[in-house]
C-alpha cells in the first residue's frame, strides 16, 4: 500500500491541529494521559481557554510571518487534519464541539476536505450524537472499545460492557460515518490468545476502515503500576503478547487492513491523516492540556494541570510544561524511528547523507543480522522492519544511530 498519498501533497505551514478534551467518566487504572473526572461545569471555563490558546498561537504565527516574507495566516493553506483527543472528547456536547470548531475556523481555516477525528467511548456512541457531530463537519470517529469480552474490560475497569460496545459499532455501521477506527487492547492480564483472537475476529466483523492495537504499557504512575501482581504479569507473558501481535498483523493483512505503522492497521487510503502528517515531520499545533506541539524542530508540550492551565493562560503565559530544540543527532534519531516504525521503511543512504551520518561496520553488520533473523530486508534502498523486527523498533533505532 502506498501510504504517500495526496494528504501529504500541498500542506500548509501548519496543517495538523490537535484538540485535548481531558474529561472521563472515571479514570481507568491504566491510563497515563492528561486525564480528568469528568464534570459538566468544567467544560465552559476549559474550552474558553483553549481557544485563547489557539487564537493566540495564531497571533504568534502571523507575528513570525509577517517578520518571515510579509504572508499572513489568512492566506495559509487549510488544515488537513483537525484531531479531538482524550480524555474523551464524547464527553462535550454537540453546542460544544460545534462552539470549539467554530472558533478554530477563525484562526486556522478548515474547509470540508479536512478530516475532521473525533475520539468516543462507547457509551456516548448513539445516533443522534453521530448525526450531530457529521453535520458539524466530523468525518472519522474513533471508537475506545479495547475488547468485545466483558471480562476484559472490567479488568480495565471501563464504563463500557460488551453489549455497549457491540451496540456502539452497530450504530456507528448505521450512521453516515463509514471512515472510523476501532481501538483494541492485547495484554490484558487474564486475557488469553484465544480471547484475544475472538475480539480481533469480532472486530473485523463489525468492518472499520482502521484498527489501531495497542500492547497494554504499564505506567509507574497509574494503579495498575502500583500493583505487584499486574506488573508481574506482565513480565511473565511477553512471549504470549508477542504471539497475539504477530497473529494479529497477518489476520488483519488477509482481511484488508493493511499495517502501515506499528500499532496501525487500515484499508487503502483511510490511514489516519493525523499519523500520517505528524509521522511525516509536518509541523503541528496541540491546544489544551498535556497536548505537544511541534513547529520548526522544536517540539513543546503543555501541562497537564488544569488549574495549572488556566492559571498560565490567565496571567497571558504559554501553558508548557517543557521546550526543546531538537539537535541535529535528535532529528536524525527521530527520522529512523518513525521510517522503521513505518510500513514504507527507510531510504537508508538518504538518511545518511541528509544528518552526514556513516554506519560502522558494526552497524552494518547489525542490519544483516536483523535480515538473516527476518526481523528486516531491504526494499530497493529503503530498510523495512517485519512484524518480528516491528516489536524490536525502539531498540533497533538506538542500535542504528551512529555514535550509540
Ligand atoms: S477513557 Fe481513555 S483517556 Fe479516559 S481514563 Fe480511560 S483510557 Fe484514559
Amino acid at each position: 500500500m502506498n501510504i504517500s498519498n495526496n494528504i501529504l501533497k500541498k500542506v500548509g505551514l501548519i496543517p495538523a491541529v490537535y484538540l485535548h478534551i481531558p474529561f472521563c467518566k472515571k479514570i481507568c487504572p491504566f491510563c497515563s494521559f492528561a486525564v480528568r473526572r469528568d464534570r459538566a461545569n468544567l467544560h465552559g471555563k476549559y474550552l474558553q481557554a483553549v481557544i485563547d490558546e489557539i487564537s493566540r498561537r495564531a497571533e504568534m504565527l502571523k507575528e513570525n510571518e509577517a517578520n518571515e516574507n510579509g504572508k499572513i495566516i489568512s492566506e495559509s493553506t487549510p488544515l488537513k487534519s483537525i484531531y479531538f483527543g482524550g480524555g474523551t472528547p464524547s464527553r462535550l456536547t454537540l453546542k460544544e464541539v460545534s462552539a470549539l470548531l467554530d472558533q478554530l475556523q477563525e484562526y486556522f481555516p478548515w474547509t470540508a476536505q479536512t478530516e475532521i477525528s473525533f475520539e468516543m467511548n462507547p457509551e456516548d456512541v448513539n445516533s443522534d450524537y453521530l448525526s450531530g457531530l457529521f453535520e458539524l463537519g466530523v468525518n472519522r470517529l474513533s471508537i475506545g472499545g479495547q475488547s468485545f469480552q466483558s471480562s476484559i474490560l472490567q479488568q480495565l475497569d471501563r464504563c463500557h460492557n460488551s453489549a455497549d460496545l457491540r451496540q456502539a459499532v452497530k450504530t456507528v455501521n448505521n450512521s453516515p460515518f463509514s471512515n472510523w477506527n476501532l481501538d483494541l487492547m492485547f495484554g490484558v492480564p487474564e486475557q488469553s490468545v484465544a480471547s484475544f483472537k475472538n475480539d480481533v475476529e469480532e472486530a473485523l466483523a463489525g468492518d472499520p476502515s482502521h484498527l489501531s492495537l495497542y500492547g497494554l504499557e504499564i505506567h509507574e504512575q497509574t494503579s495498575f503500576g502500583k500493583n505487584k501482581l499486574i506488573r508481574k504479569w506482565e513480565t511473565e507473558h511477553q512471549e504470549q503478547f508477542e504471539r497475539m501481535y504477530l497473529w494479529a498483523v497477518e489476520r488483519l493483512e488477509k482481511a484488508g487492513l493493511f499495517q502501515y505503522e506499528v500499532s496501525n492497521f487500515s484499508k487503502n487510503t483511510k490511514e489516519g491523516r493525523n499519523n500520517l502528517l505528524v509521522w511525516s515531520g509536518q509541523n503541528y499545533f496541540g491546544f489544551g492540556v498535556g497536548a505537544h506541539s511541534y513547529f520548526q524542530q522544536t517540539r513543546w508540550g503543555n501541562v497537564r494541570s488544569l488549574r495549572k492551565y488556566h492559571q498560565l493562560l490567565g496571567d497571558k503565559n504559554w501553558p508548557i510544561e517543557f521546550e526543546e530544540k531538537l539537535t541535529k543527532k535528535e532529528l536524525a534519531s527521530e527520522s529512523l524511528m518513525l521510517g522503521l516504525r513505518s510500513s514504507e521503511g527507510i531510504n537508508i543512504e538518504h538518511w545518511l547523507d541528509s544528518y552526514e551520518l556513516c554506519w560502522s561496520k558494526e552497524q552494518v553488520a547489525f542490519v544483516q543480522g536483523l535480515c538473516d533473523e527476518a526481523r528486516a530486508f531491504w526494499k530497493a534502498d529503503y530498510l523495512c522492519l517485519t512484524p518480528k523486527g516491528l516489536l524490536l523498533a525502539d531498540r533497533i533505532t538506538v542500535q542504528l544511530m551512529p555514535g550509540n
